[in-house]
């Protein structure tokens, strides 16, 4: 079954994402791939970003699509001692963000000390998942590139099979007390050349053990260029052959 949703999207506006993201040509794109919601979602990592995100909110006003669109947001884990996220209730409350989607986007670590670098990214998104202002978690145990070169903190991780289950429990279980979805991102993981082949199937197999605990996970290409967005179909294949059905995928209306 190809993907209904796609709640994970960048637009050229903040940047990241490159001049293919415009928000007409991301809808229409997404209308051709036959979705029926989508949540645009570009990074806020700090208060002076807020102008941009009124840009993409006056694109959303012009378009007339049969999506359901929301107007959304990514936030990063800012302040490693205490998981704080970079946005508070003002700021939402400013921004209009429906949904906040975030989690954290580093090791915090310059040299590989696995232990240690486990222990925090786990508490790090468990406090993500207590924030009330975030609603998913995204791509979980994702880093970047650089942090998998060779004498990198990243450089030992090439198996979810490396993380202890019962961090898998502790996370699914705190999603499920604070109703927080999880995330199965494409680009991030399954699109990313930093994870092979054996470690996008250990990662699947982790998705499939959070779903089967009662967590809704949240679909997102986090497409950065317009010819990523059809990662969502691939991403549902993945998800379907781990046994997760569209019952168990999460809405922002959920
Ligand atoms: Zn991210
Ligand atoms: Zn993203």
């Amino acid at each position: 079954m190809p993907s209904p949703y796609d709640f994970h999207i960048h637009t050229t506006h903040l940047k990241c994402a490159n001049e293919t993201m415009t928000v007409p040509a991301l809808v229409e794109r997404c209308e051709s791939l036959g979705l029926e919601a989508i949540a645009i979602t570009d990074h806020l990592d700090a208060p002076q970003f807020m102008p941009k995100h009124d840009l993409i909110e006056a694109d959303l006003a012009q378009i007339d699509s049969p999506l359901r669109i929301y107007f959304g947001v990514e936030v990063n884990v800012i302040d490693a001692d205490t998981g704080a996220v970079s946005i508070d209730e003002e700021q939402l409350a400013y921004g209009g963000f429906d949904p906040v989607i975030g989690g954290p986007h580093s090791s915090y670590h310059t040299t590989r000390d696995r232990e240690s670098i486990i222990d925090l990214q786990h508490r790090l998104m468990l406090a993500v998942l207590a924030n009330p202002l975030v609603e998913v978690l995204v791509h979980p145990w994702w880093f970047g590139g650089g942090e998998f070169a060779p004498g990198g903190p990243m450089e030992w991780f090439t198996s979810m099979e490396q993380i202890p289950d019962w961090h898998t429990r502790e996370l699914a279980d705190a999603a499920l007390k604070h109703k927080k979805a999880i995330e199965a991102n494409y680009s991030a993981i399954f699109g990313a050349p930093q994870y092979s082949e054996s470690f996008r199937e250990s990662y699947a197999a982790y998705l499939a053990e959070i779903a089967r605990r009662g967590v809704r996970i949240s679909v997102g290409s986090d497409a950065h260029d317009i010819n990523s967005l059809d990662g969502v179909h691939p991403m549902m294949e993945v998800l379907e052959g781990v046994g997760i059905t569209r019952e168990q995928l999460w809405t922002p209306e959920v």
